[in-house]
């Protein structure tokens, strides 16, 4: 069973059956008109989060670059020549000073990403102490620091971490097109041993990669039918970055990765459905879509994500401002 509640003002509780999803399913939502689609991503929006409220998270990276993996998108893949410089691990000190300022800037989530294959259990000291840091803020912590062992998973929910990030970032048939240095059932096992552990799944992909309609049905499918429901789903536009193998990709259709959203907030309608990379190269008019298409939560008060640009803030507050979009946490006012 799936209990919703709003996020900012207890106006509404709803419970109902998850609804486990086929492709064909999925890609009949695909087929709908645009307008239907959005008008029924809307619908499901509103029952839902009947406030229409805005999460923000703020990400920081806190390991830059060096990581032995190839993902075909990621700049901060060591076999690709983008430029980046790896870095030691952030002290704890830095991360509080940078999620005070996130805090006060109106972020209620506190996410930290390391370019990492897998954690070191001798590294877990120092992010658990992350953690705490930023919970004794009040603010929700997320960690993505690449794969987990089920004591590593445990230790983190012991120091306090609400989410967990971990990407499935595409269909389990394209995967291997995009990463061929872990597997996509690798990923799984990660996301079930932060299940296990008791912490919150955020757990999303990537669209415009090359990858065909079926691939955002299926991603979605497989995102849609865990179990409990997930509770938080990045959706990125990739964001080609020169060096990487994907830096030449094409431009899709706004249409389309509006589209995807829209079906992620029908097939998974309590979850935070996030717009996250790419937001930068979007016109006010494209992420206003996609937050009408059911898009609830963004990245939010740094001008980087781990490597790509992301808006500034004023940018940020002045668009939703203009929407009137309320921010979750804020008391029922726009930032
Ligand atoms: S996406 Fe993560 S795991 Fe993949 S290369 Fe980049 S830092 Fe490494």
């Amino acid at each position: 069973m799936i209990e919703a509640t709003t996020q900012s003002r207890p106006s509404k509780t709803k419970t109902i059956s998850q609804k486990m999803w086929t492709t064909e399913e999925a890609l009949a939502l695909f087929d709908l008109s645009f307008p239907e689609l959005l008008y029924q991503a809307q619908t499901v929006h509103r029952t839902f989060f009947p406030d229409a409220t805005m999460q923000l998270s703020t990400l920081l990276n806190i390991k830059l670059g060096g990581c032995p993996e190839d993902c075909h998108y990621c700049p901060q893949a060591a076999r690709y020549n983008t430029g980046i410089k790896a870095e030691k691990l952030m002290g704890v000190a830095s991360v509080r000073e940078q999620a005070e300022a996130a805090k006060a800037a109106g972020a209620t989530r506190f996410c930290m990403g390391a370019a990492w294959r897998e954690l070191k259990d001798r590294d877990i000291p120092a992010v658990a102490a992350m953690v705490q840091e930023i919970k004794a803020l009040g603010m929700e912590s997320c960690l993505t620091l690449g794969m987990l062992t089920e004591s590593q998973a445990q230790a983190l929910k012991e120091a306090g971490l609400d989410y967990y990030n971990h990407n499935i970032d595409t269909s389990r048939e394209f995967y291997e097109k995009i990463i061929t240095t872990r597997t996509f059932d690798d990923r799984l096992q990660t996301l079930q041993h932060v299940r296990d552990a008791g912490m919150k799944v955020c757990c999303g992909g990537i669209i415009g990669m090359g990858e065909a309609v079926h691939d955002r049905a299926n991603m979605l499918v497989v995102l849609a039918n865990m179990e409990p429901a997930i509770e938080s789903v990045p959706i990125n536009h990739l964001a080609p970055v020169e060096g990487t193998p994907l830096g030449d990709t094409p431009a899709m259709d706004p249409f389309d990765f509006v589209r995807t959203i829209a079906v992620a907030r029908i097939m998974m309608p309590t979850a935070r459905v996030r717009l996250s990379a790419g937001r930068v190269k979007m016109s006010d008019e494209l992420q206003a879509l996609c937050f009408l298409a059911g898009a609830n939560s963004i990245f939010y008060g740094r001008e980087v994500l781990l490597t790509t640009a992301n808006p500034e803030v004023k940018r940020d507050q002045d668009l939703l401002q203009r929407l009137g979009i309320e921010v979750e946490g804020a008391g029922g006012i726009c930032l």
